[in-house]
């Protein structure tokens, strides 16, 4: 099956798609700053178009995208909606039995859901409830589980498209739908003022009072607001820094793990918590 036969196939089930390069093509056709398509060698990944904001579910446009090109189909997986405005859920495992071995540790079995094999594990396609918080960010999968999730403004790479190795992702069973996300797994991917992300653990003790505080606002931000929250609590938090209660590598660490929890890239979430460093320098 052709990418372009694969995306028809996503948009008509609902999956709304955008291209990403191929590994065959004779350089990297993905876009991005600081991302040089000549000597880029993390091939078959990257998207081709700002996929937070360009990505279809028109069958005319997808043809447009892909017939006769050498692209890879990708899913904007913040952008696709289920029954009664579900959301996509997208369990990213890195090895065979990763995700099954997760359930068993918080005491479940697996849900069996629409499917695709990759070169290194699967991809479990799930539908969340329209309310859940779901980012990039693991939770308390975190130490768990082999692999990422992908939630909103997140994507993966799709069937029919072929992985760096030569492996082309594969859809298990087309006629599976993605299933209902089982409850577990949707509250232990919740963000936890309890569960302080990775690095904030590292700080002082007695700074991590008010860089608690500080990740919570990023946490709780609404889409739309994280890029701004994100930069008044670096700015805050490193003011904390310059008085010594806070360890700036852990600042940017908890903060920018907060950041990709609730939703940004990381590369955009580094990139903010580097200009209000620098703005506190100056
Ligand atoms: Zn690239």
């Amino acid at each position: 099956m052709s990418t372009l036969d694969s995306a028809l196939w996503l948009v008509r089930h609902g999956f709304s798609v955008f291209p990403a390069d191929h590994p065959g093509a004779g350089q990297c056709t993905g876009i991005g700053r600081g991302h040089d398509p000549e000597t880029c060698t993390d091939r078959g990944k990257h998207p081709c178009v700002p996929f937070t904001r360009v990505h279809t579910l028109d069958e005319r446009q997808v043809h447009r995208w892909f017939d006769g090109q050498l692209r890879n189909v990708a899913v904007a997986v913040g952008a696709c909606a289920g029954p009664g405005g579900a959301r996509l859920l997208v369990v990213d495992s890195d090895r065979p039995g990763a995700i099954e071995n997760a359930a068993s540790a918080f005491g479940h079995r697996h849900t069996p859901t629409m499917r695709v094999h990759t070169a290194k594990g699967a991809h479990d396609y799930y539908w969340a409830p329209a309310g859940a918080q779901l980012g990039n960010g693991l939770g308390q999968l975190r130490g768990k589980f082999d692999g990422d999730v992908r939630g909103s403004r997140g994507y993966v790479i799709g069937p029919g498209s072929v992985h760096a190795t030569g492996t082309v992702y594969e859809l298990a069973d087309p006629e599976q739908p993605p299933a209902s996300a089982p409850a577990w797994l949707v509250t232990a991917l919740q963000p936890s003022a309890q569960q302080p992300p990775r690095g904030a653990a590292s700080a002082p003790a007695r700074g991590s009072g008010p860089l608690l505080a500080l990740v919570r606002v990023v946490l709780e931000s609404p889409q739309g607001a994280r890029n701004n929250r994100l930069y008044w609590a670096a700015c805050r938090a490193f003011e904390h820094c310059r008085s010594g209660q806070l360890e700036p590598r852990a600042v940017a660490s908890a903060l920018a793990d907060a950041a990709t929890h609730a939703g940004l890239p990381e590369a955009e979430a580094r990139k903010t918590i580097t200009s209000a460093y620098r703005r506190g320098a100056r």
